[in-house]
């Protein structure tokens, strides 16, 4: 029997990410993938978001066939199903607010899952990893009552101190492992997605640098698209609505959610200006978790990315999530069998530094962002906030159809009315922001305070900050 310094299971961002920064650092490492080539069963594209070049120098070196810098953001309000017509949209660059360069810069870059996967899996490799493909984890090894290895399907086995879980949503490894049985229906979505080939030059003239679109409206719960180089993907299904069906413990019908938006005049407009082809459709499970799980880590073993259920709580974006985590159980791989301890006391260490870390950040809010989500999702609200934002903004400064201030005034008594779901709204985002921006929001408010004060009036923050 083959013995490792670390077996990972599954050569997905997060495997290949543990796998490489293992190998970086001299351990002698197994990574294990089912299939044919890492990224098999992702054929379609996805979005790469920025924090993965904030955080890991060697994305710089990306250089991919498929990929499309997503340099605008496009947010369609179309009206209810049946129409489905373009309302209102808002488009717009990245913040210059962001706090790194490359935020300030794109929001995402689009390429192809099959592409990405086998780049950062050869990475791993050309760093020193041993990679297995075709080969299925179907056991763990134990010693002592702690994991310390894996055997495959055909009974191979390999054995290591430490195994690192990144077999994806149905991790084997966590079940194996007593983790996790399966997932909650609250804890997991049914995420599909219909990908579309289109010429490049109609891809340049028609998308551009606008690589990210999102479709909302009463009733639209928020299916977007991704492009990358030679195609586009559109993917579902909306967050809102599949928040709503689950609160009202209806059913959820992604696919039809799905096709709804595919059919509905913007997007068929879009698609022939494209001259775009269905190429592939897929549904997949994907962890939908509205707080940082905990159950990630037991005697010898780690589970990161999906497997541990990480994507973030609002859009489930996963793959710098299944990157980060990955290359932190390594480290934490690491660390324990320099000091011989690979109890899960001693393991213990790699959820505490997940839970600091950027990844356990992205938690912060997550229920109550959905929170937010389901109330917005509202039709009768969000189709008045549509006309709200129709009257102050292109009624103002674009038609010539009425005076503008009666287009101001029309749309104020629509906040009135409305206010009593804009306080609920508030009295969410409110705790959630001062978690994050307190001291500086309690700066804010003292100056407004003392502001108000020096005029003579007196009147603002008559309550302290606190309140
Ligand atoms: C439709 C859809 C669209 C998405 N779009 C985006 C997006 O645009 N941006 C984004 O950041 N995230 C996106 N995600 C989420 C993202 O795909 C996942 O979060 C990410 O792939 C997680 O990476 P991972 O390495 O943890 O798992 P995976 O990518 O699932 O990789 C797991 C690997 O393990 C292998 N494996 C599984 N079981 C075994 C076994 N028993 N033995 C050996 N190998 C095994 C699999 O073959 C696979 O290669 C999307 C998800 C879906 C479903």
């Amino acid at each position: 029997m083959r013995k490792f310094d670390l077996v990972v299971v599954g050569a997905g961002p997060g495997g290949s990410s543990a796998a490489l920064a293992a190998a970086e650092a001299g351990m002698d490492v197994l990574l294990l993938e089912r299939s044919r080539f890492p990224g098999e069963k992702n054929a379609s594209g996805f979005a790469l978001s920025t924090k993965a070049w904030r955080d890991f120098p060697f994305i710089a070196d990306l250089d991919l066939p498929s990929m499309r810098y997503n340099r605008f953001c496009v947010a369609h309000i179309l009206s209810p199903p049946p129409e489905m017509e373009e309302r209102f949209s808002i488009s717009s660059g990245p913040s210059r607010r962001m706090g790194y360069p490359e935020a300030r810069d794109f929001f995402t870059v689009g390429m192809l899952r099959r592409e990405f996967d086998q780049w950062l899996a050869d990475k791993a490799r050309t760093a020193g990893a041993t990679l297995m493909l075709e080969s299925l984890v179907t056991g763990l090894r134990r010693e002592s009552g702690r994991v310390a290895g894996v055997v495959l399907e055909g009974g191979e086995e390999f054995a290591a101190p430490v195994v690192v879980g990144a077999d994806g949503v149905l991790s084997a490894t966590a079940r194996l492992s007593g983790l996790r049985e399966k997932w909650r229906p609250d804890q997991v979505i049914s995420a599909c997605a219909v990908d579309f080939e289109a010429p490049r030059e109609r891809m340049d003239d028609v998308i551009h640098e606008a690589g990210f679109q999102a479709y909302f409206g009463p009733g639209i719960g928020g299916n977007y698209l991704v492009a990358y180089a030679d195609g586009v993907h559109l993917g579902g299904p909306g967050v809102t609505n599949s928040l709503v069906s689950r609160l009202n413990r209806s059913h959820v019908k992604p696919a039809r959610e799905l096709l709804d938006t595919i059919a509905a005049p913007p997007t068929r407009r879009l698609l022939r200006a494209l001259e775009a082809r269905p190429r592939e459709w897929q549904a997949h499970l994907l962890p939908w978790m509205d707080r940082m799980p905990t159950n990630i880590y037991t005697g010898g073993l780690m589970l990161v990315g999906d497997a541990a259920g990480l994507p973030e709580p609002l859009y489930a974006e996963g793959v710098w999530q299944a990157m980060y985590s990955g290359r932190l159980a390594a480290q934490v791989a690491m660390e324990c069998l320099e000091e011989g301890d690979l109890s899960a006391a001693s393991l213990a260490r790699y959820l505490e530094r997940l839970e600091e870390s950027p990844v356990g950040k992205e938690f912060v809010g997550g229920a109550e962002l959905r929170r937010l989500f389901e109330i917005l999702g509202d039709p009768r609200l969000s189709r008045e906030l549509t006309e709200m934002a129709v009257d102050l903004t292109v009624n103002l400064f674009m038609s010539a159809q009425e005076p503008k201030a009666e287009c101001v005034a029309r749309a104020l008594p629509v906040l009135a009315e409305n206010l009593p779901a804009l306080m609920e709204v508030a009295r969410i985002y409110l705790p959630m922001i001062l978690q994050v921006e307190g001291e500086r929001l309690r700066g804010h408010l003292a100056v407004l305070k003392g502001l108000a004060a020096a005029l003579g009036g007196g009147a603002v923050g008559s309550g302290d900050a606190e309140a």
